[in-house]
């Protein structure tokens, strides 16, 4: 195929070339034609007057003349108006060999005429007309190389023979002078047609690399980000190319003369491009920008000066505006959380840094995080607690407005940057954002509670680094979180201790079990009606050999980061279990069930083996749950709680009222039991509201045949009130504190078993 191509290829230069020669002469015919018509008009004379021809004679040789010089005119005009793949040009080529030839053995017999006239005077014009035809037909026929040889050989041929015919010693000599010449001419010829096919060589070569070129910048163009910019000495655009018209936006009339620099945005850069064109300098991708229809493009300009600049510059444009977004990108996810949008600790970090020189070190460092962002997320899944976190991340936003600057550090911590003599106002922003915060926050129409704590440090009394400042607020957020969360707390020097010490808890409790350092005591829960102990609630507690007894509250969500949670959650299953066996039938055992442990595909098993393996009833085991683990998952969780309550162990609700859209989930499952949450208690004496949810919570579990226990009773008044409203059971410090389990066999013997309750 190649080689059929290289084939083609040849035979198109060929023709090309072949046709180029015929168009060299035909150019030159008509002149040529006026000198032969002139020279046989002159010689046509002298040869009548010195009677060396007759008119007859005479005419032939007109007739003979015009005969040649038509057909090469017609011939000429033919190949004039052809294109170099016209098939008659191999014909052409011939007929102007014969059309030389024919001319010069015309010119030739002329001469031959004039010589052998024997007129004396006659010789000096044969020689004229000899030399001059020769050299002039070869200069026309030049490119014709053998047009050309033909012509001067006959030409001279004839030349040759009249000088022989006079036969004198000039006549010998020019007749050697004639043979010079026709050496010298016929070289020339040859040299002039072989000069004259490498130049058109060259040109044909010239052409096909403008060809080549111009086909691959037709290709850069249409295919790619780049395209040719042309603008002329005053800088207007010349030309412009469809990729420009498409990048700019505008009409081939809208850019043409138009100014480049009114295309790009004003700024330094355009300002270096008319420095540029103005001291007309090469220019090297020079990064310019511009706006289009509201959206910002970069584009790369390389150009040289056309003619030094006088009259312009030409180059190419490169789109940049893709790679530049890549860029950016790059620098975005660099320096920026992508969830939130919020700089990430990297950037925050210069920021602070900055701030610190700025303000002489006086700026504050607010370190925040959720309280209950691991429950979001575990129960109502990931993409929920990324909506959570971007809204909260907004919410930090509109509350610290421009002045400050917030940052997200992971997971549910973000970092508040406050400068100068706005450090002052610090508490009243935490505040700020605090009151924001728990604002409910509404994804997929589920109704969220978030509540932050925050620890907050205060330059330079605090530290004068950034590092050092966002450490010490980091102190003083874990110490806010372990004083009962939802609270800003300053640093202070003795956090540095309280924190070393729950961190080093976090890695004791992994040795915790295996030590037998939990045990768990037994708060009892009341019958109102009764006043007799129904059942306890079984809570874990941790005897640590250091630290004494540890509370839940310090462990449980420690247990559950880390998934101790689900051995220790066995533990306390059977632990509870063994030791409700001992108590009287029907004394119920409650235990608290995390939403980790429902997980557990294991939980359902251990629960019935433990019971029977104890020998209790499974109507004796309460387990408690808490709304969360309704939320995620829900299906499974749900299926589970219900294989439990098929094998007869009651369900009950915890700390109801505190969750998320409390009253939905009682429609979700058939709970035993409700247990309504402390804090209503806490205030059911003064608050006529927390008195009327109480009411509708005990009715509605009324209505869907759940029985309610009210927990936290402290005092008896909120015992009575209680009881007033139809509450079923009652548990509090009023009645005990949790007990070990070897004090729970009191409260079965005589007299004890009844507490009083007013
Ligand atoms: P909870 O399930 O709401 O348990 C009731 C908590 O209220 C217990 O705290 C109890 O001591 C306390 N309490 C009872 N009566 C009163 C009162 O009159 N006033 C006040 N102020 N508090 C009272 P505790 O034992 O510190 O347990 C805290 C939490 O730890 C529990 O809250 C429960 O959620 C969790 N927890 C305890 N044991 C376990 C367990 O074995 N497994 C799991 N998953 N969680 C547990
Ligand atoms: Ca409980
Ligand atoms: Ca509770």
């Amino acid at each position: 195929m190649q080689n059929a191509g290289t084939t083609t290829g040849r035979k198109d230069s060929d023709s090309l070339l072949a046709h180029a020669q015929l168009i060299e002469n035909a150019s030159v015919a008509r002149a040529s034609v006026i000198g032969n018509v002139i020279n046989l008009a002159a010689c046509g004379a002298l040869l009548l007057y010195y009677g060396a021809i007759n008119t007859v004679t005479a005419g032939i040789g007109v007739l003979l003349l015009l005969a040649i010089v038509g057909w090469r005119l017609t011939t000429t005009a033919q190949i004039a108006a052809s294109s170099p793949d016209d098939k008659r040009i191999p014909a052409w080529h011939q007929r102007m060999t014969v059309v030389g030839a024919a001319l010069g053995g015309f010119w030739g017999g002329i001469t031959y005429l004039i010589l052998a006239s024997n007129v004396h005077a006659m010789e000096l014009v044969g020689g004229m007309i000899g030399a001059g035809m020769m050299s002039a037909g070869a200069m026309a026929f030049r490119t014709l190389r053998r047009g050309a040889l033909g012509y001067i050989l006959l030409c001279g041929t004839g030349g040759a023979a009249g000088l022989l015919t006079i036969g004198e010693t000039p006549a010998y000599v020019s007749l050697a002078l004639l043979a010079c010449y026709l050496v010298v001419l016929s070289t020339n010829i040859i040299a002039t047609s072989n000069r004259f096919d490498r130049a058109h060589g060259r040109e044909l070569e010239l052409s096909e690399a403008a060809d080549t070129i111009q086909i691959l910048l037709n290709d850069l163009t249409e295919q790619g980000s780049e395209w040719l910019l042309e603008v002329d000495a005053m800088g207007r655009i010349q030309n412009p190319c469809e990729k420009l018209i498409a990048f700019t936006g505008k009409s081939s009339d809208e850019l043409t003369a138009l100014p480049f620099g009114r295309l790009l945005n004003e700024g330094p850069e355009q300002d270096r491009l008319k420095q540029f064109f103005r001291d007309g300098k090469i220019i090297r991708r020079h990064l310019l920008s511009l706006t289009v229809d509201g959206q910002k493009k970069w584009l790369s300009l390389s150009a040289r000066p056309t003619a030094g600049g006088r009259s312009g510059y030409r180059g190419v444009v490169t789109d940049m505006t893709a790679q530049r977004h890549a860029e950016e990108r790059v620098s975005f996810l660099a320096h920026y959380d992508t969830l939130t949008r919020l700089p990430n600790r990297i950037l925050f970090n210069d920021n602070v840094s900055t701030a610190l020189k700025r303000h002489h070190g006086k700026i504050a460092i607010m370190y925040l995080d959720l309280d209950n962002f691991k429950t979001i997320n575990d129960t109502l899944g990931h993409p929920v607690g990324d909506s959570v976190l971007a809204e909260v991340a907004r919410r930090i936003e509109s509350a610290i407005g421009t002045h400050d600057l917030a940052s997200r550090f992971g997971g549910d911590e973000f970092v508040v940057l406050v400068s100068g003599s706005r450090t002052e106002k610090v508490d009243h922003l935490a505040a700020t954002i605090m009151k924001e915060l728990s604002a409910p926050i509404v994804v997929d129409e589920v109704v969220i509670e978030a509540s932050c704590s925050i620890g907050i440090a205060i330059g330079p009394d605090d530290g004068d680094t950034a590092d050092c400042l966002i450490r010490k607020a980091d102190l003083a957020l874990y110490a806010a979180k372990s004083e009962g969360r939802g609270q800003a707390l300053h640093f202070l020097p003795e956090m540095d201790e309280a924190v070393r010490a729950r961190r080093s808890i976090e890695s004791d409790l992994r040795n915790a079990l295996r030590n037998g350092e939990f045990e768990v005591h037994y708060q009892p829960m009341v019958d109102v009606e009764t006043s007799v102990v129904c059942g306890f609630e079984a809570l874990v507690r941790w005897n640590h050999p250091e630290r004494g007894l540890i509370m839940p509250n310090s462990f449980i969500s420690i247990a559950e980061d880390s998934g101790l949670i689900v051995p220790l959650g066995e533990w306390v299953i059977r632990q509870a279990i063994a030791d409700a066996a001992l108590w009287p039938d029907p004394v119920i055992v409650s235990i608290n069930l995390s939403p980790v442990q429902l997980r557990s595909a294991a939980l359902v098993g251990i629960l019935m083996q433990a019971a029977a393996h104890n020998g209790i009833s499974p109507e004796r085991v309460c387990l408690e749950i808490t709304e969360s683990v309704l939320m995620q998952d829900s299906e499974a969780n749900i299926q589970v709680l219900h294989k439990l309550r098929d094998f007869g162990m009651k369900i009950s609700l915890d700390d109801f009222g505190t969750g998320y859209s409390s009253l939905n989930y009682l429609r979700t499952f058939p709970f035993s039991k409700i247990k309504i949450d402390r804090c209503f208690v806490s205030e059911i004496e003064e608050n006529r509201e927390c008195q009327s949810i109480v009411r509708s919570v005990i009715a509605l579990a009324g209505s869907l045949g759940m029985t309610t226990i009210a927990e936290g009773i402290e005092r008896q008044t909120q015992a009575d009130l209680l009881r007033a409203e139809g509450c079923a059971e009652l548990q509090g410090f009023l009645y005990s504190q949790a007990v070990p389990a070897d004090q729970v066999s009191s409260y079965f013997e005589t007299g004890r078993a009844k507490l009083a309750t007013g």
